[in-house]
């Protein structure tokens, strides 16, 4: 984790304010940034891939956002993945209406400027930057550190524009630092797909419990990585043999196919948790079916299908059914430090941001494994 200011030297603070106030008032800038970037960076512009309406290709614009605010940090682009998400507010198909939209909200980079009230970073860091662009730290839900749920929630890519560009700009507190053992070519997908999975693992899961994952894409295939070095014993749930075999090189002990028989599901063993990371239908009471009792099922992909929930069912098993959103900032730092510790990083295929709409249509094809980073190349 980042000094904070109070931890601090006086020598250093007064270095960093100094640092920090030449960053914001004359847009110094790091060796993150080309020259004509810099430039654009010091006249408020900045270029950008966006997408002028639903469905339509991305295109490099220029962006004027004018100057930093006071709290905000400003982040050169070093590599940013490609996510459902991204998918579903290009098709509009949570009906945001956010046109043109630059997506994107993996982010890694580089801190290029700060505003004079941005705390706890310094100009030349390496951060991430997830789906969140600003919390407003007085609400009862920041006081009580969840800053995913506070009242005047922005979000980097609705509120703001993301990742798909040559720098970024959000709150302080959303731009996290990260270990120096992670690569910053992958890492990105740490912050939108990696605290997805991590989040309720840390909240629910003891090493000596049995967990299933269901979908081995971007969510999943952390999943499997993080409850392998959490200590559980892991169940990979698949739709078919090579889906099996990838979920086993990824560290799961077991695999069953998603449409085996309830008995030849249950016949895993019962499992204390169960993590939906697909949209796909899925045989909802099956899986129901192999929860110890007690046991949870929690949802992590927003695409699903309504499901039957039969109190019958449930309450004699005393099971849950939760979902969880990302996670908190600090919930971040502690997963990325876990991730560096037992050397967790997300398995990605590299492209360079020109080639945004080929990464977009293979994304639609499900033809990536397990998620694409596109590079920024832009003069
Ligand atoms: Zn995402
Ligand atoms: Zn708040």
């Amino acid at each position: 984790m980042a000094p904070r200011l109070a931890d601090i030297g006086a020598a250093t603070c007064c270095k960093l304010a100094l640092s920090r106030m030449l960053a914001a008032t004359s847009g110094e800038t790091t060796g993150a940034l080309s020259e004509a970037s810099a430039l654009r960076q010091r006249s408020g512009v900045v270029r950008a891939y966006a997408a002028p309406a639903p469905g339509a290709n991305f295109e490099l614009t220029e962006l004027h956002w004018g100057a930093l605010l006071r709290d905000e940090v400003e982040v050169a682009v070093e590599a940013c993945g490609v996510c459902h998400s991204d998918l579903a507010m290009w098709r509009d198909a949570w009906s945001r209406k956010r046109f043109p939209l630059v997506a994107g909200h993996e982010v890694v980079g580089r801190v290029v400027a700060l505003g004079k009230d941005a705390h706890g970073l310094e100009i030349g860091q390496r951060v991430g930057i997830g789906w969140y662009r600003r919390s407003c730290l007085v609400c009862s839900a920041c006081r009580c550190g969840d800053l995913q749920h506070c009242i005047a929630l922005q979000r980097l890519m609705i509120d703001g524009y993301g990742g798909f560009a040559e720098r970024v700009r959000c709150h302080w507190a959303w731009a996290l630092p990260l270990p120096g053992t992670l690569d910053p070519a992958c890492a990105g997908s740490l912050f939108c797909a990696g605290i997805t999975a991590y989040a309720p693992i840390a909240r629910h899961v003891h090493p000596s419990h049995r967990v299933g994952v269901v979908g081995i894409g971007g969510i999943g295939h952390l999943a499997v990585r993080l409850l392998r070095a959490w200590g559980c014993e892991v169940v990979a749930i698949v739709r078919d043999e090579d889906q099996a075999y990838a979920a086993q090189r990824l560290g799961a002990h077991r695999s069953v196919l998603s449409g085996a028989q309830a008995d030849d599901l249950r016949r895993v063993g019962a499992l204390d948790l169960l993590l939906i990371a697909t949209s796909a239908n899925l045989p909802w009471p099956s899986l129901m079916g192999m929860l110890a009792p007690q046991g949870r099922l929690h949802l992590l992909a927003m695409g699903c299908e309504a499901i039957p929930l039969v109190p019958a069912e449930l309450i004699p098993r005393a099971l849950t059914v939760s979902s969880s959103p990302l996670g908190r900032p600090d919930e971040v730092l502690q997963m990325l430090s876990f991730c560096a510790r037992h050397g967790i990083q997300p398995q990605v295929e590299r492209l360079p941001m020109s080639r945004i709409n080929e990464a977009f249509a293979m994304l639609e094809s499900g033809d990536v494994r397990y998620r694409l980073m596109l590079t920024p190349d832009i003069a």
